[in-house]
């Protein structure tokens, strides 16, 4: 008899420790604040070098948590992606997208694009890739071309019949971190993008002595040839910006013009 009681004590104090752990494990918060809409796009703008003029934005994943305030994607992306509930934080996010960008064809009638940032691992799941190519085709009716940003060094872990699918709906890829990769051209080749969105490391070395300004004439020179305009990310200075200008790099991305902020002040910037 002793025995058997030990055994249930035992039972409920494992039990009730498990139920502890369980609820303070990180992806049961990050469940719980996706449920209760907790994340919000940022949007930061994308700009045509020449003419300064801002032609589209990317959209970027804050958590507005309740207590902490705004919390960056370095804090909670990897988790999501890891667990998988990436998929339901992105669809969370595209819904907020979606009303944001009726309110911005309310008031602008310029061409405009908006890039997502989907993980190539999302795309195995054909409920979400249908809700994305739903998504892209609703917004195709305001006029606003989406396109999905896809980092380059995992641009090989899409399966070819997910690619053909995307590019039978007319979905539009962007290769994201270009140039971070072991096979850039493997990637061009395979994706077929939209965009390059030159990595902003490559930014940060221009006009230093380095191989930065070389790399960069080359992925222009490129992407000249091959048709397929490149962005230039993480743009801090005027003179960043002077010398990709003069490299005809068409557009930019940066702190210098804006960093990531919430919708409203996005249409204010506009
Ligand atoms: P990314 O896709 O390469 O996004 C660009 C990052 O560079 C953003 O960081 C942006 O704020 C930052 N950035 C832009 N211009 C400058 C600049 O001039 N200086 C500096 N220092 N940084 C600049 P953020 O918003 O913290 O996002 C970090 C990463 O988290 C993103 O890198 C992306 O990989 C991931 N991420 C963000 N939102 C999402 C999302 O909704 N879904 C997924 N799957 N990943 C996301
Ligand atoms: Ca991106
Ligand atoms: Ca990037
Ligand atoms: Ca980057």
């Amino acid at each position: 008899h002793y025995l058997l009681i030990l055994f249930v004590l035992l039972s409920l104090l494992l039990y009730f420790h498990l139920r502890r752990v369980q609820r303070i494990s990180p992806i049961k918060i990050l469940q719980r604040a996706i449920n209760n809409d907790e994340f919000v796009p940022f949007y930061q703008p994308v700009v045509e070098l020449a003419s300064g003029k801002i032609v589209g934005a990317e959209v970027l994943a804050r958590w507005n948590h309740p207590e902490q305030g705004i919390i960056p994607p370095n804090e909670f992306i990897h988790t999501a992606e890891h667990s998988g509930l990436i998929n339901a934080l992105t669809l969370k996010l595209l819904t907020q997208v979606e009303a944001n960008m009726r309110c911005f064809r309310d008031h602008c009638d310029m061409p405009f694009h908006i890039g997502i940032n989907v993980p190539p691992l999302s795309l195995e799941d054909n409920e979400f890739t249908d809700a994305i190519i739903a998504f892209i085709q609703r917004m195709n009716l305001f006029h606003i071309d989406v396109m999905i940003e896809i980092t380059e060094r995992q641009q090989n872990l899409i399966r070819e019949s997910v690619l053909k699918r995307l590019k039978e709906t007319g979905a539009a890829l962007a290769l994201d971190d270009f140039g971070t990769g072991y096979s850039n051209y493997a990637a061009l080749q395979r994706i077929s993008p939209r965009f390059l969105k030159v990595d902003k490391m490559f930014i940060d070395y221009l006009g230093k002595g380095g191989v930065s300004d070389s790399i960069i004439s080359n992925i222009v020179h490129l992407s000249e040839l091959a048709r397929i305009p490149v962005v230039a990310e993480g743009i801090e200075s005027e003179e960043q910006m002077e010398r990709l200008r003069r490299m005809d790099v068409s557009f930019g991305q940066g702190y210098l013009f804006s960093k990531p902020i919430p919708f409203n002040a996005f249409l204010h910037l506009l």
